[in-house]
């Protein structure tokens, strides 16, 4: 297999776009295409903060490095979720970020959800659930509250996730399985900021996992191989195995499958349509992030909640 750009051997293939490349050229090829995305889907303009949410996986540590190549302005953002796991899985990641940013110069918040709230993600969830869960919703809900926290606190127009095509796919699968019209919406991108909420993007949803990967590997970036100790068996996963079968009888299904989708909703053609207005939003009286519950957004109950126990 030969790189399509200067005849060499190439590193790697990829069969959605029937293009191979060798290590130089796709290492070029990866920041070029991050820069057409920003710009197609208008994403941020060149004099806005970035904060990129940043976990010590190959994901976003990558995007970091990318924006950073392209010349933005991007601090990043560290949440110690207190993840232990028997790996040591917050403790390690945050090694591995700080070790990024220290090398690279990069300013980089860390914001250790324990010391700022009293409990890691595991103890929320055990009060609670009772232990009766998996901890993912209660942290899902913690990131989002203390991301926008961060980004409005200290000013960034845009929040930057490294979700990949392959996170996002499986995503919009599970939606569309159980068509969730209102998920389905809201996927996408760009997330618009509203009342008090920062713009969130995802630069690089249109690469696959292994593309990112591969990326990270050549550019030597040194991220946690582990996965979080809880994502195991997580429907997410099963949903991804799922599309890499199809992806491997049918190169290109997963891009397809995103893409068609965007189209389609840019269009009005998704036959999915809202007209109910969206809920109203009104600063939580504990935080003044924006909700549309009564008094307190649900991360502040879930506090109140733990306080109380
Ligand atoms: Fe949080 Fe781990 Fe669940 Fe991801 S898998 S949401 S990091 S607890
Ligand atoms: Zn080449
Ligand atoms: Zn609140």
């Amino acid at each position: 297999m030969k790189c399509r750009k200067c005849g060499e051997k190439a590193s790697i293939n990829m069969r959605q776009h029937r293009m191979a490349l060798c290590k130089d050229h796709f290492l070029e090829w990866i920041p070029e295409q991050t820069e057409r995305f920003i710009k197609k889907y208008g994403m941020f303009a060149r004099d806005e903060k970035i904060l990129v949410a940043v976990s010590g996986g190959k994901d976003s540590l990558a995007l970091w490095d990318i924006l950073t190549r392209l010349g933005y302005e991007a601090d990043g953002l560290y949440l110690g979720l207190g993840i232990d796991g028997g790996i040591e899985y917050s403790a390690e990641s945050q090694r591995l970020t700080e070790e990024f940013a220290r090398a690279r110069n990069l300013k980089l918040h860390v914001i250790d959800i324990e010391k700022e709230y009293g409990h890691s993600i595991p103890v929320f969830s055990e009060i609670s659930f009772r232990g009766k869960d998996k901890p993912c919703s209660v942290c899902g809900l913690t990131k989002r509250h203390e991301m926008n926290r961060i980004a409005r606190d200290l000013g960034y127009d845009v929040l930057a996730t490294g979700h990949n095509l392959d996170d996002e796919a499986a995503v919009l699968f599970g939606n569309t399985l159980q068509w969730s019209a209102d998920y389905l919406l809201r996927q996408g991108p760009v997330l618009e900021s509203k009342e008090g909420l920062a713009r969130k993007v995802k630069p690089l949803c249109r690469f696959y996992e292994r593309e990112m990967t591969a990326y990270s590997i050549m550019r030597g970036i040194e991220y946690i191989y582990e996965e979080c100790p809880f994502a195991e068996g997580a429907t997410q996963i099963f949903y991804k195995e799922t599309l890499n079968q199809l992806e491997s009888a049918r190169p290109g299904v997963k891009l397809t499958f995103y893409l068609r989708f965007l189209e389609a909703k840019q269009s009005g053609d998704l036959f999915i349509q809202k007209d109910e207005k969206p809920p109203q939003l009104h600063p939580c009286e504990r935080c003044g992030q924006p909700t549309s519950a009564p008094n307190l957004c649900s991360f502040c109950r879930m506090l109140e909640k733990a306080d109380a126990s």
